[in-house]
């Protein structure tokens, strides 16, 4: 028989054995666009354990709407490749850009995201950050119905070896940790220099030149990478964002791997 309780304390028992496994985690990484999803995928692919925090209901950012609603997305070369290998139908449009459906590829980001490993936690904003020994050491977070209700509710912490800020256009971690906290960052200026306007054909390239790591502990990958650098919108071509996670996971697997080196 369905019996109601069993039900309510399925869920209960289970999500907070997940959260209670992911208090401690070796990749934490904000925001579930197409940037931060790649960059979990392979993270957790290569057994690092990984935490993607989403403030919105849905993951994908902005993948679903591709330009202006019409959902489908273009890619390059690079970007097929890696849709490719999360199952996603590419096709060719002219030689060297291919289109692929906006909702395939959310979903199959999302489904590669999961099923390699990655702990998703949706409907949790980050809002500040750990900072310990002048080091990012996690993320300070709360439910993000919290936020828009306005509601005044103390936030928990999460600890990470290292953090990836992939939430996009906002740019929500880097500008909490320079507003509170007197830092430089591994910018031109030592700040945050500013989106600019859209430019496809150089945002493309810059956006994986600037991911990278920008203060310790934190790395910054897709838009929110241009956003740090002052580059260049790109618009709805998703190539660079898919390189750019794939980027961001491999230097922060090369810091791991380093790094439990060191500790051996
Ligand atoms: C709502 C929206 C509108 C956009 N409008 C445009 C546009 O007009 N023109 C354009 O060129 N590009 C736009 N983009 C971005 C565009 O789609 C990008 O090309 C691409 O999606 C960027 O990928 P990304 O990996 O940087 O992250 P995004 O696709 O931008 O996704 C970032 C994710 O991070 C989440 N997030 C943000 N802050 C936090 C936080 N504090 N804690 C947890 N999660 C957080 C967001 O909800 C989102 O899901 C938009 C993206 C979004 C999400």
């Amino acid at each position: 028989m369905l019996q109601e309780s069993i039900i309510s304390r399925a869920i209960i028992e289970r999500y907070f054995e997940k959260l209670k496994g992911c208090l401690q985690v070796d990749v934490a990484i904000a925001g579930a666009g197409p940037s931060g999803l790649v960059a979990a995928a392979e993270l957790a692919s290569a057994g690092f354990k990984v935490l993607v925090l989403e403030k919105k209901l849905s993951l994908g950012g902005g993948i679903w709407g591709g330009g202006m609603l019409f959902n489908e997305i273009v890619v390059d070369n690079g970007g097929k490749a890696i849709l490719e290998d999360s199952g996603v139908s590419c096709h060719s449009y002219n030689p060297t850009l291919f289109t692929a459906d906006a909702v395939e590829t959310a979903s199959a980001l999302v489904f590669r995201a999961r099923k390699s490993g990655a702990v998703i936690l949706n409907t949790v904003e980050v809002e500040d950050v750990v900072l310990r020994h002048g080091r990012l050491a996690g993320f300070v977070i709360n439910w993000s119905p919290v936020t828009l209700a306005g509601l005044h509710v103390d936030p928990l912490a999460i600890e990470a070896r290292v953090c990836l800020e992939a939430t996009g256009h906002p740019l929500e971690v880097l500008k909490v940790l320079l507003r509170k906290n007197d830092i430089i960052l591994s910018t031109a200026t030592g700040g945050i220099m500013g989106e600019r306007s859209m430019t496809a054909d150089s945002a493309e390239q810059l956006v994986v030149e600037n991911t990278g790591c920008v203060f310790p502990g934190l790395y910054v990958s897709g838009m929110a990478a241009n956003a740090a650098h002052g580059s260049p919108r790109m618009g709805p071509v998703f190539g660079g964002m898919l390189q750019s996670g794939r980027k961001a996971a491999d230097l922060i697997r090369k810091e791991l791997e380093a790094s439990n080196g060191q500790n051996h």
